[in-house]
């Protein structure tokens, strides 16, 4: 069984999906009643009008390397 590399639990093969950045599967609840954590973020990507899906671990990484609150020291 596959698992989730952001909490290492076990996936249900329903309530998840793969990192758009690391193409590694990790827990994102598709039902509102599934009990399942949210280890990632979901997004809708501009050009192609779809949704990409980023892990945790990728979306933390990326937030320390590109700040969201902008530039710094201004
Ligand atoms: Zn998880
Ligand atoms: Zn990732």
């Amino acid at each position: 069984m596959e698992t989730c590399h952001v909490c290492g639990k076990p996936l249900d093969g329903v309530n998840q999906a793969i990192c758009f950045t690391c193409h590694r599967p990790f827990h994102l609840p598709t039902r509102v009643d599934s009990e399942v954590d949210l280890c990632g973020r979901m997004w809708m990507d501009n050009e192609s009008l779809g949704l990409g899906f980023t892990c945790e671990a990728c979306a933390r990484e990326s937030e320390a390397r590109y700040p969201p609150t902008g530039p710094v020291g201004v």
